[in-house]
């Protein structure tokens, strides 16, 4: 339990540093407002730099301090639960700045649209992530756990990484890191700033044209415009199908757990509706599915969403 005194003096170390570094402090947000499935509880502070310097010293100082922080994009990978979080989220929405194009390189700071940057590049006729374009987060999220889709991910184009590191931004080779599926060898407490992409010259047209096909097709087989976070649990090595397949021969689609629905489309999504819907809701829905899943084929599926507790 964390007394009275402790959180006072927390919270005026935060606007402290705030002030100096000229980031904007927020009090009062929710998870349900910051994450794409739209539920979750209350957040003690959300620090928003607008640069990759100003993040690196913001990290570095909230740690000087004792002050524990989590990064966040667009929070369309993250179930936060309904409890009160007691740490501070670094949003990195504002380290949007225009991506720099030089030859079939681009550099682009961590909070820059992912879809954006798959459109900026087939425009200028740079290949090799264009079937990223319906993944609806931040550079920077999809990153940290090498977002992938139709045949791609972005681990494999990435020459160098920017990071947090002593209050400054050091840039590290892709090499370094592991890129595996929907996984990464970042740790936790790396601050990811940006990166240097390194794409192949190709047709505009013809790179559009597959992004328009990778597009349709996504639209044809998930749930559009649904409060959801993706796929909820990663495809399991042990199964010939993929997990939604599998969810699906179990006649699960559509199930309801309070405000939480199996998609009828896709059996891999859950997604959320109506105000009263809770993180507590998808949760449970999503271990009814784990058990049935364990239960039918012996198989633990693992998340592919991110679960934060505020415990
Ligand atoms: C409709 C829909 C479809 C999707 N389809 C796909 C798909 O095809 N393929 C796929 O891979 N994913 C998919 N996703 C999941 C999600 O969009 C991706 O994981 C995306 O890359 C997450 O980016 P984000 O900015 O929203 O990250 P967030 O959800 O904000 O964060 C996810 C994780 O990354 C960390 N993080 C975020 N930014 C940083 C940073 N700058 N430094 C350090 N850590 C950071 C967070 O702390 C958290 O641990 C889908 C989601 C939705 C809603």
């Amino acid at each position: 339990m964390v007394s009275v005194e402790e959180t006072n003096g927390r919270d005026a170390a935060i606007e402290e540093v705030a002030a100096r570094l000229r980031v904007r402090a927020e009090r009062g947000r929710r998870f349900a407002e910051l994450t794409s499935l739209r539920v979750g509880g209350a957040i003690d502070w959300v620090l928003s730099p607008e640069n990759e310097g100003q993040a690196a010293a913001l990290v570095y100082e909230l740690e000087q301090r004792g002050v524990a922080w989590r990064p966040l994009g667009s929070g369309s990978n993250v179930l936060a639960d309904d409890g009160a979080h007691h740490y501070a989220i670094v949003s990195l929405k504002e380290l949007k700045a225009d991506p720099v194009f030089a030859g079939d390189r681009v550099s682009v700071s961590a909070g820059y649209s992912l879809p954006r940057l798959c459109i900026d590049s087939a425009r200028r006729g740079l290949a090799g992530i264009e079937g990223l374009n319906g993944i609806p987060g931040t550079v920077g999220g999809a990153l940290w756990m090498n977002a992938g889709a139709y045949g791609q991910e972005i681990g494999t184009v990435v020459e160098t990484i920017r990071v947090a590191r002593g209050g400054r931004v050091v840039e590290i080779p892709g090499a370094d890191v592991s890129w595996n599926y929907r996984h990464t060898s970042f740790q936790d407490g790396e601050l990811l700033l940006g990166a240097t992409l390194l794409l192949r010259e190709g047709d505009p047209e013809e790179i559009s044209a597959r992004m328009e096909a990778a597009k349709s097709e996504r639209m044809a087989t998930q749930p559009h415009g649904t409060r959801s976070a993706g796929c909820f649990f990663k495809n399991a090595p042990a199964s010939p199908v993929g997990t939604g397949k599998m969810i699906d021969d179990l006649g699960m689609k559509g199930t309801r757990r309070g405000g939480a629905v199996i998609s009828p489309k896709h059996a891999n999504f859950i997604v959320t509706e109506g105000d009263d819907a809770r993180a507590a809701d998808a949760l449970a829905l999503a271990e009814e599915i784990r058990e049935r899943v364990k239960h039918e084929h012996g198989i633990e599926l693992e998340y592919e969403v991110e679960l934060w507790s505020s415990k």
